[in-house]
């Protein structure tokens, strides 16, 4: 792990390349760009809390990253494969209401649910899909490269746990539609 060359303080998240080579931590970044565009940070919670779908209390961090172009606001679970929402504005936006954006964003993210549990007669218990609808986000599967993992309701499900849920469709038509995290 490498320290912010800065700071020498927190860890590095971004490695700048010009004529030579330096590496930050997120706030020191954000101090640099901020400088260079003549934009003021206001202060921002780190954390926030939220309750799902099913009322269970939900934390995320909260990271802001600036850039020549505007600010981006993500917040990210705390836990892994779970809930990660994004938005962006311009430099100049209001940065309250980005970061209200932002929340909103969260609340209705986290409550609807997309998939149930089920248990047949023999206990065994399988998922299936509610409302002929599935929104998630595509993540890396840490023991597989070539199928994604796929984060819904703020948990992970293999690529094959998710075709079993689709085989009941079968006869079917699939829309399949991609969007950014921001969109
Ligand atoms: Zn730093």
């Amino acid at each position: 792990m490498n320290m912010c060359d800065r700071c020498q303080d927190k860890v590095a998240t971004i490695i700048l390349t010009d004529d030579w080579q330096e590496r930050l931590c997120g706030d020191c970044f954000n101090d640099m760009v901020s400088a260079e565009m003549g934009v003021m940070l206001e202060a921002m919670p780190e954390e926030i809390a939220v309750n799902d779908y099913s009322g269970t209390r939900r934390n995320f961090t909260v990271q802001r990253r600036l850039y020549p172009n505007g600010i981006f606001l993500e917040a990210v679970a705390d836990i892994e494969y779970g809930y990660q929402f994004a938005v962006d504005g311009e430099l100049e936006c209001n940065q309250s209401e980005l970061f209200q954006k932002l929340i909103d964003k969260v609340k209705r993210g986290v409550s609807k649910r997309f998939i149930k549990v089920g248990e047949f007669p023999n206990g065994q218990k399988y998922h299936s899909i509610i409302d002929d609808e599935v929104v998630g986000r595509i993540d890396h599967d840490e023991m597989s490269s070539s199928v994604p993992m796929i984060v819904i309701d703020g948990q992970p499900y293999t690529w094959e746990q998710l075709g079993e849920m689709v085989k009941s469709y079968e006869g079917f038509q699939i829309q399949m539609k991609f969007f950014d995290m921001t969109d």
